[in-house]
Formats: C-alpha cells, structure tokens, sequence
C-alpha cells in the first residue's frame, strides 16, 4: 500500500486530528460535547462521498455504513470496524497542530511551541523501532489525538480502498463511529442490532501487531462505616468513631500487593479512591479490578471480612457493603469464537506482521459491546502516549493498520480462519 504523504490514512488524519473532540465528564447531554458531531458529521458527509449510500447518523452522534459485499460474498458473516472520534478530557485538543517528522534516524524531536517536550528515544524505546518511518506528532501545547482519530482514519482510509478495489472479496463490512469514548460512555446508546454485525473489531491500539482480547473484570464496592456519636466531654464508653473504623479499614488494606501501585501483568487489585465521613458515618469508595470473575469475588469476600473485623468489637457500630459490577473481560465472550482472533492474527501475518497479546488494565468499548452481543476485540491503530502532549503516531503504523482491516476483510471470506 502507499507510503509517506500519499498515505490515505495519513492524509485524513491530519485532517481529523484539527478538530477538536474533547469530551467531557462534567456533561448530562449526549454526546457530551456538541464539537464531536462536527467531525461525526464530516465522517459522515465522507462516506457519503465514497458511494456508501446507507451512511447514518443518529440522534446520538453514532455514524453507521455499510461497504456492500462483492458478488457471491453476502453470506459472510456481517464484520464491522469501530473507533472513537472523542479525545480525553485531561489535555487540550484545541488548536492541534500536527507535524510530520519525515524520516524518522533516532534524532530528539523537539515540539516548537513548548521546547521541554522532547520526544527522546531514551524514554520511549518503540521510536527505536520506527527509524526510517515519518512520525507525528503535536506542536507541544495540546494532545496529538492519536488516540483515537488514528483509528477513525484506518477505518475510513480501508473503507474507501474497499471501495475503490471491487476485486478483493468480501461479505458485508459495517463501520462504526462513537462520541465519548475517554468518558466509559461510548457505548451509552450504541444499537448492537441496527449495526447489525456479527462480530467487530476496535481499532484502538498501540503497537503494530498488538491484539487485544482480555481486558480487567472490574465492580465498584461502597463501604459505609456507621458509628456512634455523642458529647466529646461525656463519651467515655459510648462514643464510636466511624472516622477511625473507617481509618482502620485502610490501614489493614494488604501493604505488599492487590494495590495499584504494586501490581501489573495479569495481578489485579483493590483501590480505596474516594473517603468521605464524621463520626455518624464515614464511607469508602474503592475498584476491584481482575481478569477473573473468581478472582473479584475473592477481593470483595477479603474487603467484606475485613469491614467486619474492623467493627466487631463495636457493638454500637455497624458497616453496610454496596457492590455493583462496572464491566467484565471481554475474553469470557471471545474464547466462544476463536474465529475472531484467527482471522485478526492471519491478516496480521499476511501484512507481514508478528500478531502479539496484550492485556488490557483497563476496561474498553470493545468490551462493552462485547456484553451487549457483538464480540469486538481490539487491534493496533499506532496510538503512543497517548493523553499526554507527548503522544505521537506513525504513518507506516497507520497504512499498516489499513492493511490489517483490508486483510481481515479478506480472511473472513474464507472460511474459519
Ligand atoms: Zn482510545
């Protein structure tokens, strides 16, 4: 496929990342900002454009095509491409001013308009493996938006080369554009059914290879410490501390692991986040995060037990638990269809790619959609940095990533992978 600036994907993405998209938790509309319809609509207009005559946009902000099968393909199983047009609400995405580093021989790439942004490749050894590329990336004040308006330009620049090349076969392909990502709304109002795929793919990604299919199983616990107040000056025997139950609480929180700051890998954790109380009551807020449903069930019996013994000796205290489930990992639902991955790694190969896992600590649209009945794993999109004025993207990264989309399409005409 092309290269350099007559790169497609690259082309648009310089385009898309100018507007702004940031998101915002603080909202109640959906989207939650009005400027991510302008690009929606643009994406919109684009497909449009191509001769996808079923473009959609809804009252959401969701955009929906379809690329028609070719001839004797309509059978395929519907597969669809999504990604978010949102940027994170941590750093700007106002006035992006996206530079292309041609070229890329290991030199420091210094932003212009803060000079302290260095993109080193002491600090950032994947740049290593990008010598010869031409890298992306902002100007120093604001977020690049790699993440994800990367994916939105591979999904689009796939959709017009399957559009312009009736030649390769392929069933149905649906394509998907969402507000509201970086909020953990992008799912919010998505109709699994009126896309109407099969199963789908995000692309979300960093690395080229990388293949996402496991993310945290993740639920919410509220722990409501209930004391007993009375006059400081005549409380001796009576009075309860719900501050010091709950400050107890804490301190017995295991010192040595299941903490955020101690675990990585395939090791989840629980994280008091929030504390909030007198001495009526005093309430805490922590994530149970695991790759496992036994393994959250585990932490919430350890949290539960623990509350307990903390009260115990109080007769005149109590504790109330609360536990809610956030979201569950999504290879629960895709170890039902190895074809999915199969198809992923087989087009990764064939565009001359290592397919590589990794795990996701984290939760994702993907795996959202894949609990409301369309399995969506997540592929590489070239995103680096990403939420930081460091973030940077590649254009070899970013043909590659079309490459992989057009190479699914492909592999899923022939059967099982
Ligand atoms: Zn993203």
């Amino acid at each position: 496929m092309s290269d350099g600036f007559t790169s497609s994907a690259a082309t648009r993405f310089l385009r898309y990342v100018t507007f702004d998209t940031q998101s915002d938790e603080q909202s109640g509309s959906y989207p939650s900002t009005e400027k991510q319809l302008v690009l929606l609509r643009r994406l919109a207009d684009e497909l449009k454009e191509m001769g996808i005559a079923d473009t959609t946009i809804d009252q959401y902000g969701y955009v929906m095509a379809t690329i028609p099968a070719t001839p004797g393909k309509e059978q395929v199983p519907v597969i669809g491409f999504v990604a978010h047009v949102d940027t994170s609400p941590e750093v700007s995405g106002a006035g992006v001013k996206p530079i292309v580093h041609t070229n890329y021989d290991g030199r420091d790439l210094v932003l212009p308009d803060d000079a302290s942004m260095v993109l080193r490749e002491a600090d950032n050894p994947e740049l290593a493996e990008q010598r010869g590329n031409d890298i992306i990336t902002a100007s120093g004040l604001t977020l690049l938006g790699s993440d994800d308006k990367s994916g939105v330009a591979e999904v689009m620049a796939a959709a017009e080369y399957l559009m312009a090349h009736p030649d390769i076969p392929h069933g149905p392909i649906r394509v998907g554009f969402t507000p509201d990502e970086e909020i953990g709304r992008g799912t919010q109002y998505f109709d699994v059914n009126r896309f109407g795929a099969r199963f789908a793919y995000t692309l979300d990604g960093a690395k080229r290879g990388e293949l996402e299919f496991e993310n945290f199983s993740a639920d919410a616990m509220t722990i409501a410490f209930k004391g007993f107040n009375a006059h400081p000056g005549y409380a001796k025997g009576r009075m309860v501390s719900a501050i010091k139950l709950a400050s107890e609480f804490v301190h017995r929180l295991p010192r040595n692991g299941l903490s955020p700051e101690t675990t990585d890998g395939y090791d989840g954790f629980v994280h008091p986040h929030a504390i909030q109380g007198g001495v009526e009551r005093a309430t805490i807020k922590l994530l149970l995060r695991d790759f496992t449903s036994k393994g959250l069930d585990d932490k919430a019996r350890m949290l539960t037990d623990l509350a307990e013994e903390v009260v115990r000796p109080f007769p005149a205290g109590s504790v109330e638990i609360e536990r809610r489930e956030s979201y569950r990992n999504m290879k629960e639902v895709l170890d039902r269809y190895p074809e999915v991955i199969a198809h992923a790694k087989t087009a990764m190969t064939r565009a001359g790619l290592t397919p590589f896992f990794r795990q996701i600590r984290g939760g994702t649209d993907g795996a959202r959609l894949s609990f409301m009945g369309l399995p969506t794993p997540n592929l590489f999109a070239g995103e680096h940095n990403i939420h930081s004025r460091l973030e940077w993207t590649s254009v070899q990264d970013m043909d590659k990533a079309v490459e992989v989309i057009v190479e699914i399409c492909r592999s899923w005409t022939e059967g099982q992978g």
